[in-house]
């Protein structure tokens, strides 16, 4: 361990819905990183052992499938939110969770790299708002990673993907489809240096909503409804999610798949409903329509058509269902780019940023300009006539401003002699405050004694990293007053904050070394509940032997049990391969 202070490496992380990777930049490149499974890609899910051990990764999203009540998984969805997941009657925040993913992460990091490390850039949905990007820095933070970037994830993509021929003269359109978001970015690859013109997207938006629209459409096949049925039956709608998560990644090759309908215990039965490209699609017509929006707008910003954009990659794993590819070609008029992996360039380009930061000698010639994906303002009141009106929002940074970037605007007291001002900040695109997004207020005070509409100057500095200061001057007081938005989630102060760290460093990790054991095991549990009865007793008795000999301190015999299990999953058909990210 390197002194308090010291700098060790720093990583590129790719913080997913689903799934999260990790690249390093080394030897003038970004590669990624392999977890103990030696997988690149780590479920984002993080599981609570009978001992309160946690793991994260695929033991734990396979522990998910068998005992949901033990396991989170798609937390970066309630990012920026108050919300508290509950497991294994503990009760977590969304950035605790992240910060448990991170952790691993970076653990996989040290162990090959074989050096220690403290700095992290870590990717972002584009339209992630404030407050989620706050999250996110103190996921970090609760991981002990000093986040030196928040990065945009298409921006990341279109990182890698620039510098792969950084000497093109083009316009690119990155379309992300994930887990749980959707953005769009629009940039211009010119002679090394690469500028983003616009992003635009839908942060609650993405592959899962289209599993959850075939489970829907299974249960509601039985007469059930999806949140009458995961309330009452967990274990089974865990389990049919995951054949639905099956069934669509299928449906991309066959036409059709059928889906066997789990029991209240969440074992399969022979109960099956035929799901078809065509069940999905009319499912999914309203999640197909969100993503017009976003496209057009963005082109729109960036002063495009389509006909304008050269090149057009996908990123997401989402973006493999042919509907969503059939719809961005159709769209577009063009053929999306295959050459890279839809699952890896995000964090490849978070490998190259973290090359960036460290200041790599191969980066030297590259520069890279991001935009702010969404306007920022205050509050105003509005005169109608002799009526005051209050509520209106005032732009002071516009959407798709390049950033770094400070912004003035001028605003004026409404009553004679009026002391003081409330500033409130905004985010969005809609006329109505109500409708924004609320970032937190500044307070002016002191004002001297005079007619309506003194002047107060604001100015608004939003920096590389998504964090807002505003200011808000009094020439005719010689007053300044000053707020950073970004600076904590609301609510934490540096106490709280100190105090969570030292709580995340109180959780037991599983062993690492061990982690692909605990991720056969639940393998095999999962397993138990797809055989028909006659098989699930070889099944059961490879899986006690395991599991003693798992418990047992010395491990004798250890080798003997592992390599029984693993032959008899697969005489039953339902061989494990380690580390099977996706
Ligand atoms: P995130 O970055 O949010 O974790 P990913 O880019 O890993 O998201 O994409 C995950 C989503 O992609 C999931 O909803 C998953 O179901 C979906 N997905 C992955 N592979 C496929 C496939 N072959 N067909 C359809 N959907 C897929
Ligand atoms: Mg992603």
């Amino acid at each position: 361990m390197p002194p308090p202070g010291a700098a060790g490496r720093i990583i590129g992380i790719d913080l997913g819905t689903t799934h999260s990777l990790c690249a390093v930049f080394e030897g003038g490149r970004a590669r990624l990183v392999r977890n103990a499974s030696g997988a690149v890609l780590t479920p984002s899910a993080v599981g609570v052992l009978d001992d309160g051990q946690v793991v994260v990764g695929a033991a734990a999203r396979e522990l998910g499938v068998t005992r949901p009540e033990r396991v989170a998984r798609c937390f970066k969805r309630l990012m920026g939110t108050d919300q508290q997941v509950t497991i294994a009657g503990k009760s977590f925040g969304a950035p605790q969770l992240s910060a448990l993913v991170l952790r691993a992460l970076k653990a996989d990091a040290e162990a090959d790299l074989g050096a220690t490390v403290t700095d992290a850039v870590i990717t972002v949905p584009a339209y992630f708002n404030d407050h989620q990007r706050q999250a996110t820095r103190l996921a970090g933070q609760l991981a002990g990673l000093t986040v030196r970037r928040i990065l945009n994830e298409p921006t990341a993509a279109a990182l890698a993907y620039g510098l792969a021929d950084p000497g093109a003269d083009k316009r690119l359109l990155v379309f992300d489809l994930g887990g749980g978001t959707f953005d769009v970015t629009v940039m211009t690859v010119f002679e090394g240096t690469l500028e983003i013109q616009a992003t635009a997207g839908d942060g609650r938006l993405g592959g899962e909503d289209f599993t959850d629209r075939l489970v829907g459409h299974v249960l509601r096949q039985r007469g059930l409804q999806l949140e009458a049925a995961e309330a009452l039956e967990p274990l089974r709608v865990a389990r049919l999610r995951a054949e639905c998560e099956r069934a669509k990644r299928a449906l991309g090759e066959a036409e059709q798949v059928d889906v066997r309908l789990p029991d209240a215990q969440g074992a399969l039965t022979d109960d099956r409903v035929a799901l078809t490209r065509a069940t999905l699609t009319e499912g999914a017509r309203d999640l197909l329509d969100r993503l017009r929006a976003p496209l057009e707008r963005a082109l729109r910003d960036a002063g495009a058509g389509p006909e304008q954009v050269d090149e057009v990659l996908l990123v997401g794993g989402a973006t493999r269902m042919p509907l969503v590819s059939a719809f961005v070609r159709e769209r577009l008029g063009k053929e999306p780019l295959c050459g890279f992996d839809p699952d890896e360039v995000v964090a490849l380009g978070a490998g190259v940023q973290a090359g960036l930061v460290a200041q790599d000698a191969a980066l030297e010639d590259v520069v890279l300009t991001d935009v702010c994906p969404f306007s920022l303002g205050v509050e105003v009141v509005k005169r109608f006539g002799d009526r005051l009106q209050q509520g209106y929002f005032l732009p002071v940074i516009h959407r798709n401003t390049t950033i770094p970037v400070s912004r003035e605007e001028v605003v004026s007291t409404v009553e004679p002699n009026q002391q003081q001002v409330r500033v409130r900040i905004y985010q969005g695109e809609a006329r109505r405050v109500e409708e924004n997004l609320r970032l937190g207020e500044l307070e002016v005070t002191g004002l001297p004694p005079g007619p309506a509409g003194q002047q107060i100057l604001l100015r608004f500095t939003y920096d590389l990293n998504g964090i807002l200061e505003v200011e808000a001057l009094v020439p005719s007081a010689g007053k300044r007053f000053q707020t950073v938005i970004t600076r904590h989630v609301k609510g934490l102060s540096d106490e709280e904050v100190r105090r969570a760290v030292a709580a995340m460093a109180e959780v037991k990790f599983y062993p690492r070394d061990d982690v692909h054991n605990q991720e056969l095991l639940r393998f095999g549990e999962r397993v138990v509940g797809e055989l028909p009865p006659i098989d699930r007793e070889a099944l059961e008795a490879a899986l006690d032997a395991f599991e003693t000999a798992l418990a047992a301190g010395d491990r004798e015999g250890f080798d003997a049990a592992r390599q029984a299990l693993l032959v008899t999953l697969s005489a039953l058909g339902h061989p494990f391969a380690e580390g099977a990210g996706g």
